[in-house]
């Protein structure tokens, strides 16, 4: 199954996209993992993408569209995937086409999780990740055992810098921007499908699932 799971961000798509992948064999691609592994290693490809981060910018999409190709369909692209944060603009997603086409393959669905910006806010201030292994925890509705501790692996939980109040709304324009028109381009293709994500976790995946069974 390829799939790409769309949404502004805290609208759930990591925690929803591990969900998918343990039920249907796929593993989850999400190019902020992969951007943030590349500047906490120090990389040519994080040096040159810290600085967008830090703001709650977007990558250029040259340098996005050149580190998924190779995800993707190089030697080691995985059969079944979910793709968590791409693409994010109109020519990510035409790249992506064209990637596709030239590939001779296809995508089974764009799955759209709709949610308030209100809840969003909420949810996204709430936020801190495990320093170790980017382990995600809500204070609201997803707390750890001990404050500030991993319930994994005991690591140092924190708080983004993406996930202060400023930087959130920022990222919200942008995605209203930059992203949401790709709404009307995957609509476009018929293989959008909208899921009500206002609920708690496992109320938004019993929506995804029943949308995946019946495709
Ligand atoms: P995320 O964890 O998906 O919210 O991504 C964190 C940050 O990484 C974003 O605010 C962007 O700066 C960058 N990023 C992640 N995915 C992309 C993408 N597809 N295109 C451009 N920038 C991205």
């Amino acid at each position: 199954m390829k799939l790409i799971i769309l949404g502004p961000p805290g609208a759930g798509k990591g925690t929803q996209a591990q969900k998918i992948c343990d039920d249907f064999n796929a593993v989850q691609i999400s190019t902020g993992d992969i951007l943030r592994a590349e500047v906490s290693n120090n990389t040519e490809l994080g040096k040159k993408a810290q600085s967008y981060m830090d703001k709650g910018e977007l990558v250029p999409d040259k340098i996005i569209l050149g580190m998924m190709e190779k995800k993707l369909f190089g030697e080691e692209a995985p059969s079944g995937y979910i793709l968590d944060g791409f693409p994010r603009t109109i020519p990510q997603a035409e790249g992506l086409t064209e990637l596709y086409e030239e590939h001779k393959e296809e995508l089974d669905a764009i799955i759209l999780l709709d949610v308030d910006r209100q809840e969003i806010v909420r949810r996204l201030t709430a936020r801190r990740v495990c320093k170790e292994c980017n382990q995600v925890y809500n204070l609201e509705f997803m707390p750890p055992e001990e404050e500030g501790v991993c319930d994994e692996c005991g690591g140092e939980l924190i708080q983004r810098d993406d996930d202060k109040e400023e930087t959130v709304l920022n990222r919200l324009d942008v995605y209203e921007e930059e992203t949401s028109p790709l709404v009307d381009y995957y609509s476009k293709t018929g293989k959008l499908e909208k899921v009500d994500a206002n609920g708690g976790p496992d109320e938004v995946y019993d929506n995804i699932k029943e949308v995946l069974e019946s495709l």
